[in-house]
């Protein structure tokens, strides 16, 4: 058995990533969290103690100020020695950059850096149950009085909704109907009078303890607002471009070891009186993921350099996070169907991870919201 190379498996910031995998135990960890979900704190402290929390994130704010494409190769890494759940955990401070670049340095100071060290969870919240893929259409809303707002409203779907220590919320300032440009940020501690908190079960990502989370008449403090009144969208886009690219490398390598195992196992396995891999409808679909996980890795890469270099790529990582959730899935497919009924069952980690991938068409923008994009930019003039 010849596997093709895998990307960057010699960058120190690779070695020293899947080491610490190994270390923390995470890819067993990840599948304890599936069964018995519940947020990693122990795990989330030691990563950010090993600084491998905020990898993107500068130094100035308690980063490690790796580059986009450095990133991507780690996530994916991660992702192949142990699944989602802690690739997607080191992304936390990279979901809330709105705060790192738009908030007040005391809000920075309080809840941004010891995000980073692994001290502090911060969530996000945008979703609502009128609204999730048209965010332009939040009813939450933040009405200031004095030195404070009042926030009322529903979030539903938030990751995180009964473990997060602090949440961007987005709610409206401006008058109902204005849209994206009537909807600031702000900081709020989950611990504030009047928030309720519940949550509900989940498909896959069960660590993640999505729920609801119910504002009744909650002050927050003016200083807690993140940036200007009514920019907050704008602020988002810029996070969600790098953030949808991210993802994509961390699926890619999570198919990486479901086909690697697969390759693996039809090679050994033997039925009829010779191995698996030599009847063609099982060997030829591993072929062709081959070639797709390796085109899709391509694709996203080169997504996340040209990231890198300034360009306007929201079209690009749009499709990243759509073409690697696709790609994986599939081929994570075919892990199940070639280890037969071993495949299907909990013993092996096929399984745990087609569902948790799964949540990559919906969650950070949709499959068909990422095609608007995509098809938006391709037909605007001046691309
Ligand atoms: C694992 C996970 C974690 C999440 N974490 C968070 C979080 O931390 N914070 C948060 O705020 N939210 C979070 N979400 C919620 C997620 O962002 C929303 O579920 C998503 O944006 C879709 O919104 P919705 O659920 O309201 O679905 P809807 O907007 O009602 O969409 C339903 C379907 O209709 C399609 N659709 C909608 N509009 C169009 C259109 N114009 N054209 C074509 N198709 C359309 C959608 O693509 C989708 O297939 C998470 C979701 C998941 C699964």
């Amino acid at each position: 058995m010849t596997l093709p190379p895998l990307p960057g498996s010699t960058d120190p910031l690779v070695l020293e990533i899947t080491h610490a995998a190994v270390e923390l135990h995470l890819a067993q960890r990840s599948r304890e969290l599936d069964r018995t979900p519940a947020f990693p704190r122990a795990e989330y402290r030691e990563l950010g103690r090993r600084r491998l929390l905020g990898l993107h994130t500068p130094i100035a704010r308690g980063g490690r100020g790796v580059d986009l494409p450095g990133v991507g190769r780690a996530l994916f890494h991660l992702g192949r020695v142990s699944g989602t759940a802690f690739a997607k955990l080191t992304l936390q401070p990279e979901f809330s950059s709105v705060l790192a670049e738009h908030g007040t340095p005391e809000l920075v100071e309080r809840f941004y850096r010891p995000m980073v060290r692994g001290e502090l969870l911060v969530a996000n919240q945008v979703t609502e149950p009128g609204a999730g893929s048209d965010a332009g259409a939040l009813a939450m809303t933040a009405r200031r009085e004095g030195d404070s707002y009042r926030l009322d409203g529903s979030k539903s779907e938030a990751a995180f909704a009964v473990d997060a220590d602090a949440a961007i919320v987005y709610a409206r300032t401006g008058p109902a109907g204005s849209g994206a440009p009537g909807v600031s940020a702000f900081l709020v501690p989950q611990d504030l009078e009047g928030i309720s908190r519940s949550m509900v079960g989940d498909l896959g990502e069960r660590w993640m303890r999505r729920g609801r989370v119910e504002y009744g008449s909650v002050l927050v403090p003016v200083g807690h607002r993140i940036g200007e009144e009514g920019a907050a969208f704008g602020y988002l886009q810029a996070e969600l471009v790098r953030e949808r690219a991210l993802l994509a490398a961390i699926y890619l390598g999570v198919a990486r070891a479901s086909w690697e195992e697969t390759v693996a196992h039809v090679g050994e396995r033997t039925a009829f009186g010779r191995p698996l891999s030599s009847q063609e409808a099982v060997g030829f679909p591993l072929v062709e993921d081959w070639a797709r996980l390796d085109a899709a890795w391509e694709f996203v890469d080169r997504t996340l350099h040209r990231l890198a270099r300034g360009e306007p790529v929201s079209a690009e990582a749009s499709m990243s996070k759509w073409l690697a959730t696709e790609t994986a899935l599939s081929a994570i497919d075919h892990a199940i169907q070639f280890h037969g009924g071993a495949g299907y069952s909990q013993a092996l980690p096929h399984e745990q991870r087609w569902r948790d991938v799964r949540s990559g068409g919906i969650a950070h923008g949709t499959h068909e919201i990422m095609h608007l994009v995509a098809a938006r930019s391709l037909w605007s003039k001046g691309r």
